[in-house]
């Protein structure tokens, strides 16, 4: 229905927005009358975004200007100070996750300052430092979303941190305190243990006092783990991963198997487990898992298969606060230390997608509207 929040499902949510494309003009619109909205002067409904037409490389992603438009009921309008660039955005950009429809601004993650609210809207008001992660829509230097998606930001956390946090430190979260409890005694491995989520991992699993053993593809990369508090680093473009894992824990194998790397790591990662062992498989990084035969999980040990998203466990309010609660206070008391190791401009985001699919980066990367 247009003019509405138009879908929902388990890559992401939707809002409306009305992306005609207007290059060319010089952004100058001025506002329609907005009963609704709480300040007082009229701004501009324009704003530059990054968008695609077709599933493509990083050329496909352009940009260009397109009309925001007015919060509707339960929606806010956000002017963003910094975008976090994540992997899932690269499976949007190439059409691995498919999109609803094109053209579509692609990015999951931001923070910034609130505009306007639609009505209905009474717990957060203008100038309120807000964040977000897994709503669509993100490479746009304004952008409608729905209100219930937001979190505001405590002032101990700059907006760089935030756009940087929020989806890669509340993955970390969801997978370590829930999809498996981890404690002082688990033994995790930890593919891609220097990428965004990996170098939060490390530091969360240091701060539970867990036994985390890190893949990484390089030298530099396994001392960065190591830094962060990743205990045993394996480098899988030069060592048999599985053969060192049963080294390090005594041919006993790991409780937990936390894999995003996908096709590459399939089925080897199995192998790492001990018996009843949980696999949670969630990324593709080199490809998603092929099908299997399910009597694989019993060859192996009786394991447990999982294939989760952040989607899914912040989807109720309730449970977005709790993780987010929990992820502001790691980061405040200085436990976690988000990984920020470069930021581009928003304008330049394909070099920033080129530099992250081609294994080049490290930590968390920002984009600067
Ligand atoms: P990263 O910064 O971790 O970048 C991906 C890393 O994967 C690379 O740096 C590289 O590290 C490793 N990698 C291994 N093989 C390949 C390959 N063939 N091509 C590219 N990279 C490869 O990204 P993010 O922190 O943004 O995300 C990490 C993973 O977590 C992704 O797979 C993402 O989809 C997943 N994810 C899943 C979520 C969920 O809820 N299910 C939520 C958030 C992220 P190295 O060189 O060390 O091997």
């Amino acid at each position: 229905m247009p003019g509405s929040i138009v879908a929902e499902n388990h890559h992401y949510f939707l809002v409306r927005t009305r992306h005609q494309p207007v290059e060319g003009q010089d952004g100058s619109v001025k506002a329609k009358d907005v009963g609704l909205r709480q300040q007082q002067n009229t701004e501009t409904t324009m704003a530059h975004a990054v968008r695609i037409h077709d599933y493509g490389g990083p050329e496909a992603l352009s940009w260009g200007r397109v009309e925001i438009g007015d919060p509707a009921p339960g929606e806010a309008r956000i002017r963003q100070t910094a975008i976090g660039l994540n992997y899932i955005d690269i499976y949007h950009r190439t059409g691995l996750y498919k999109l609803p429809s094109l053209p579509a601004i692609i990015g999951m993650e931001g923070a910034g300052v609130v505009e306007a609210v639609g009505a209905g809207v009474c717990d957060l008001k203008i100038g309120d430092h807000v964040a977000y992660a897994g709503v669509l829509g993100g490479y746009a230097v304004e952008r409608l979303i729905p209100a219930d998606k937001l979190v505001r930001v405590p002032n101990t956390i700059d907006d760089v941190t935030a756009a940087a946090m929020m989806l890669q430190g509340m993955t970390v979260r969801y997978l370590l305190r829930e999809t498996y409890r981890c404690a002082a005694e688990t033994i995790l491995l930890f593919h891609a243990a220097a990428g965004g989520v990996g170098l939060i991992a490390c530091q969360w699993a240091k701060s539970i006092g867990a036994n985390m053993i890190g893949t990484v593809g390089s030298d530099e990369k396994a001392q960065l783990a190591k830094e962060n508090g990743c205990r045993h680093v394996i480098n899988y473009r030069k060592e048999d991963f599985v053969a060192r894992v049963r080294e390090i824990t005594d041919g006993k194998g790991c409780d937990v198997v936390y894999d995003s790397i996908g096709k590459d790591t399939f089925p080897a990662s199995l192998d790492c487990l001990k018996p009843k062992g949980m696999w949670v498989s969630f990324g593709n990084a080199s490809g998603p898992v092929p099908p299997f035969d399910l009597g694989i999980l019993s060859l192996k040990g009786s394991l447990y298969a999982t294939r989760p998203s952040l989607m899914t466990y912040t989807e109720r309010r309730a449970d977005l606060l709790a993780n987010a609660g929990e992820l502001f206070d790691m980061v405040t008391k200085g436990a976690i230390k988000v990984p920020v190791s470069r930021t581009y401009p928003l304008k330049e985001v394909g070099q920033a997608h080129r530099a992250l699919e081609a294994r080049k980066t490290t930590g968390s990367i920002v984009l600067l509207p």
